[in-house]
């Protein structure tokens, strides 16, 4: 989120400096997120909003500049021509600040402690204030530094900085933004805005029947004349779509993960390589969308288990049974299927991933 922020602020013509405020502990984080830019070393902040912003005014002030504009990191995708926007709006040498914010399209209602709705609330004239928040440096500076002054309840009870200027009496406007500038605050909303992608990749996987008396699909263990022989429990089908899902992300196949030369891996359910699989994809910042598993083979039936499948490989898997698909067929007697001589699966795994930037 920072990286994107100062990203937004190096594409404005006329911002010459930038000043991040962090959390003492947030330095490697910092350098990690914007070390290659060539800014200023972060300064700490406070204890609260206001404290901090005070704490990179301070910074500034040795070389004071103009004009300077308060953004807060967790609004990554501010429109660089929005910014641009605010510094033009202190052209008018009556103006001392002006924030970016969208009108109030929403209609307010005023309700008790009960939800009873005891009014409407004209939203003629409401905005909801955004950042970046644009003032002439000094009297910032100056309205900051009087609100600091105050009592402490009082000073850490303006959330932003247009209160800190209002309350001082200068003039701030309103600049029409745009509803994409978020304030990303809960995991919640960092899945709304994230950016994402989908892709989809394909897994393949035979296993040969061999002595047994059961076959294990999709973690569901089935009666059969025979077994399906394998290093580990010989599930064709989760393999198939732990291949699928390792695919997504580029993160080669089941066999570079879970060699079969490993003895560890012997005899072993099969859930842990979709698990695996699930795993590096949930740590990519992917969710799964779709699982379409195809099973072929002349027997078993499948169809009396296709639902304990489902709700099996949905379970593996960490997704509702309706992001779930299982589908049979046979190849009409033909091929080594048709021979009876082994279970074939096919499987399409369906992601969301955050967009990569290339
Ligand atoms: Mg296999």
């Amino acid at each position: 989120m920072l990286r994107l922020s100062v990203a937004a602020f190096r594409g404005v013509p006329g911002i010459d400096r930038l000043q991040v405020v962090i959390g003492p502990d947030d330095e490697a984080q910092y350098r990690q997120a914007v070390g290659d830019f060539g800014l200023p070393p972060p300064v700490f902040g406070g204890a609260s909003r206001q404290h901090s912003v005070l704490n990179g005014l301070e910074a500034l002030a040795e070389a004071p500049p103009d004009l300077v504009a308060v953004h807060d990191a967790a609004r990554p995708f501010v429109r660089p021509t929005d910014i641009a926007a605010c510094l033009a709006a202190l052209a008018a040498p009556e103006v001392d600040g002006a924030v970016l914010g969208v009108p109030l399209t929403d209609t307010l209602k005023r309700a008790d402690d009960t939800g009873v709705i005891s009014g409407t609330v004209s939203r003629s004239g409401l905005w909801r204030a955004q950042t970046p928040q644009v003032f002439r440096f000094e009297r910032l500076l100056e309205a900051h530094r009087a609100a600091a002054a105050l009592a402490r309840h009082e000073a850490t009870a303006l959330t932003d900085d247009a209160s800190v200027a209002e309350r001082a009496g200068l003039r701030v406007v309103m600049v029409c933004g745009h509803e994409d500038n978020r304030k990303i605050t809960t995991a919640e909303d960092l899945h709304v805005t994230t950016p994402m992608e989908t892709r989809t990749a394909f897994g393949f996987d035979v296993h040969g029947f061999g002595p047994g008396d059961s076959v294990t699909l999709g973690g569901v263990a089935i009666a059969h004349a025979r077994g399906l022989v394998g290093h580990s429990d010989a599930d064709v089908a989760l393999h198939a779509l732990t291949d699928a899902v390792l695919g997504t992300i580029g993160a080669g196949d089941i066999g570079m993960h879970f060699p079969p030369s490993d003895p560890r891996w012997r005899g072993v359910s099969s859930d842990r390589f979709l698990q695996h699989a699930i795993g590096l994809l949930q740590a990519a910042g992917g969710r799964i969308v779709h699982l379409d598993l195809t099973l072929i083979c002349e027997a078993p039936r499948i169809g009396p288990h296709r639902q304990a499948m489902v709700d099996s490989i949905a379970r593996i898997a960490d997704v509702d049974a309706a992001r779930v698909s299982v589908k049979a067929t046979t190849t009409e007697g033909l091929g080594f299927t048709g021979r009876r001589e082994g279970i074939a699966a096919q499987a399409v795994a369906t992601i969301e991933l955050p967009r990569i930037r290339s």
